[in-house]
């Protein structure tokens, strides 16, 4: 947390208030982003994302690349109030934006644009081929295969089980064994739900909060993550919960084969 569909939502509500907007001045909390210069008079022109990683273009021509990793948040005040937990300020006319982060694992990185990502991004469409082509000797289990950014960018623990349950595939077999059919299903129903997730402005089933603190709406449509002992939405058997790679992964075993 958070994932695609959480970042991209953060990413559409700051080109709101920040897109063309001059930074006034900077204000670094966290010694650990020290390394940060001051960021006054530098102009804001884009912001992207690709997977879970947000990128701001200024109008020097460098960019800033944040991770917001486990507990990263940006909030937008309008108040002279201070969020906890927060590692870094920065001055906009109508409003300031901080980011909190509890557990401070967040990255910030002034650096030159970075290079195109050979690797697809969630949100665009998919080739189940080049899935099927990754997948060629991977016995690690389907549902970690769908997790690693080298993958696909953007899905994390809660959007691959949900993937998975959509798709009937047992999360725990191991990723080269799945059918060209199979990678098929998975391709197509990745971008579907992390479509509605960004519609929904994410799942916020522990602490996740967009830009005005407000909730995502996303684990109302859960269909597995987080429950476990619930009846399955699509045949009322018992939804269980495993670890895989030390990861909680929810699944239906009649579903799921
Ligand atoms: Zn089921």
């Amino acid at each position: 947390m958070p994932e695609l569909p959480e970042v991209e939502t953060l990413c559409r509500q700051l080109r709101e208030v920040i897109v063309d907007r001059q930074v006034l001045s900077s204000h670094v909390i966290d010694p650990k982003l020290e390394h940060l210069p001051p960021l006054a008079g530098k102009t804001v022109r884009s912001v992207s994302r690709h997977g879970k990683k947000m990128v701001w273009t200024l109008s020097d021509g460098m960019c800033l690349v944040f991770q917001l990793r486990m507990t990263g948040r940006f909030f937008w005040l309008e108040k002279d109030e201070m969020p906890p937990h927060a590692r870094l300020e920065l001055f906009f006319r109508g409003g300031r934006l901080v980011l909190s982060d509890p557990r401070r694992f967040a990255t910030v990185q002034l650096c030159s644009p970075p290079a195109p990502s050979p690797v697809p991004d969630g949100l665009e469409k998919l080739e189940p081929r080049r899935l099927a082509e990754a997948a060629r000797r991977r016995r690690l289990p389907v549902k970690s295969f769908l997790m690693d950014q080298k993958t696909v960018a953007g899905i994390g623990n809660i959007y691959a089980s949900e993937i998975l349950h959509e798709a009937g595939i047992d999360p725990m077999r191991p990723a080269c064994s799945l059918e060209p059919a199979e990678w098929k299903k998975i391709a197509a129903l990745s971008t579907r739900i992390l479509e509605k997730a960004v519609k929904s402005r994410g799942t916020s089933i522990s602490d996740w909060r967009d830009l005005y603190a407000g909730h995502g709406e996303y684990q109302r449509q859960l269909r597995v993550y987080g429950r476990k002992g619930e009846p399955c939405a699509k045949c009322r058997r018992e939804i269980r919960r495993v670890v895989i790679a030390g990861r909680s992964t929810f699944f239906c075993p009649e579903c799921q084969k």
